[in-house]
């Protein structure tokens, strides 16, 4: 496997970078845990000042971030500036908490003669943090944030087409303050993974990526008794319901579909339409999804960027040729996508059902799967038949009601008239193929936090 940069927009190799050695990986290793030896030991005020310190840069400099992933991974310009004020404002989040996240609690215990036992908060370690190409800098914050505030130390191992944006934040810690070891990035070969996993001073993986990467990475995890968290793939539901605001709902199911070239693990992949209101709801949808603009990401104007690379495109025509195969209507939309770059033609699918062999899979793309659905009932049943539970959606005027149908969702996150949100102070996980496990918030530090009870007996107390 090659670390490389290859803009999307023009399928261009920029630049190419040597994977590590196994010295390497093992020197990092060392550096890593040689630096949590210290990292735990210092107050919460030095860490919170590099967090603080870490977003403030971004900040200061978000165009250039902001380009570089447009560069890499071709996003839109104005969804990879917003990338990077996400990544800020998780920064900043955790900042602002500092240790009160990681307080020691005291509990009452009825046998203690002391009536009480703590329970302390120990970071656990050196950490490995395996992330994806869709939002390179959100994803990594999202680990390394709590987790660099808990005392842990981190191994880097980005997606392979994104290596400057990981290689970004080995330059931005440092410049922030953040003590040489504490976070490393490392090009890392799939056949060295599971080294490090082994070694006894990582202590455990946080992986976000396909369901796929997940279980192998979860099992190298499990053989070595290793704490894991899976944040993996999606197929998020967007329930319609007859009392939907019609105009609002279809601007929702536009941009929850197609922001970021539609590969968001929360897109509104799956659009479920009860049956009233299915054609007015499909012939609006379509006016909004043939208005796309595909062009440069770097143009304003643009408002569906190329996909993240040829590769990814490929696949996505493949997986919608296996759709029509299996029995499903496809009709691209919009203008004719450029004919250099990794562009996808925005494209809804009908007709879909369970016996189609792709009903189950995640499109990763500007691809809209629209079903029609009799009534209520059967939209969360055809919303719960998915082997993902990640996030999901529902429309309707009667918000009491929504959160009626939102509670019978069985995913990770629903929302009541907007796509799944993505904040720096909402928890973020799911359930099923999905994953376990908790980002962001108070959820997300408890993951690599050894909760250590101690008590102090009175040696003279009866034995
Ligand atoms: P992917 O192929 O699973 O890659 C994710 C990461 O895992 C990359 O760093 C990749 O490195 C690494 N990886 C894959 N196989 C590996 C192995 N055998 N050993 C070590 N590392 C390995 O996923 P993707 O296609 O890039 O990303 C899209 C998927 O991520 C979708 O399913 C999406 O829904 C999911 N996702 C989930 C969330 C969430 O929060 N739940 C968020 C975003 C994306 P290489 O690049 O070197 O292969």
């Amino acid at each position: 496997m090659t670390y490389q940069t290859i803009n999307p927009y023009t399928n261009e190799v920029v630049a190419t970078f040597p994977d590590a050695t196994k010295e390497e990986v093992e020197a990092a290793i060392t550096a890593a845990h040689e630096a949590f030896l210290s990292w735990r030991e210092t107050a919460f005020s030095t860490r919170t000042a590099f967090l603080a310190k870490a977003a403030e840069l971004l900040r200061a400099d978000k165009r250039r971030y902001a380009e570089l992933l447009t560069l890499e991974m071709g996003k839109l310009i104005a969804e990879a500036e917003a990338e990077v004020d996400l990544s800020a404002d998780i920064l900043q989040y955790y900042a602002d908490q500092g240790g009160s996240l990681l307080e020691t609690v005291t509990v009452p215990v009825a046998y203690a003669a002391e009536g009480e036992v703590e329970i302390v908060s120990e970071p656990l370690g050196v950490l490995l943090s395996v992330e994806p190409w869709n939002f390179p800098y959100y994803q990594v914050v999202r680990v390394a944030a709590p987790q660099l505030l808990a005392g842990n130390t981190i191994l880097l191992k980005h997606a392979s087409n994104v290596p400057q944006a990981a290689a970004m934040f080995d330059d931005l810690f440092a410049r922030a303050g953040l003590p040489a070891g504490v976070f490393q990035n490392l090009y890392l070969p799939h056949e060295l993974t599971e080294y490090v996993i082994n070694d006894p001073r990582v202590r455990g993986v946080a992986l976000t990526g396909s369901e796929e990467a997940g279980s192998i990475i979860a099992s190298y995890a499990a053989k070595a008794v290793k704490k894991s968290t899976l944040e993996l793939g999606g197929a998020d539901a967007f329930v319609v319901l007859k009392d939907a605001d019609m105009d609002k709902t279809v601007d929702w199911a536009v941009f929850g579909r197609y922001w970021n070239a539609g590969q968001v693990c929360v897109s509104a992949k799956r659009i479920i339409v009860v049956d009233e209101v299915f054609d007015e709801f499909l012939a609006k949808f379509r006016t909004g999804v043939a208005a796309l603009k595909t062009g440069d990401p770097m143009d304003p104007k643009t408002t569906l960027a190329p996909m993240s690379s040829q590769g990814a495109a490929d696949k996505l025509a493949g997986q919608v040729a296996e759709a029509v195969a299996g029995g499903a209507k496809a009709e691209t939309l919009g203008d004719p996508v450029p004919s250099v770059g990794a562009f996808s033609q925005p494209t809804i699918l009908t007709g879909m059902d369970p016996k189609n062999p792709s009903y189950y899979e995640e499109f990763f793309g500007p691809v809209a799967i629209v079903i029609r659905v009799k009534d209520e009932a059967e939209a969360i049943a055809v919303a719960n038949d998915s082997p993902f539970g990640l996030g999901g959606s529902v429309f309707t005027k009667d918000t009491k009601n929504g959160e009626k149908v939102a509670r019978k969702i069985d995913t990770g996150m629903v929302y009541v008239n907007h796509p799944t949100m993505v904040k720096a102070d909402i928890p973020f996980g799911g359930v099923k193929h999905s994953g376990y496990g908790h980002e962001l918030t108070n959820l997300g530090i408890q993951e690599f936090i050894n909760k250590k009870v101690i008590d102090i007996v009175d040696i003279n107390a009866a034995f």
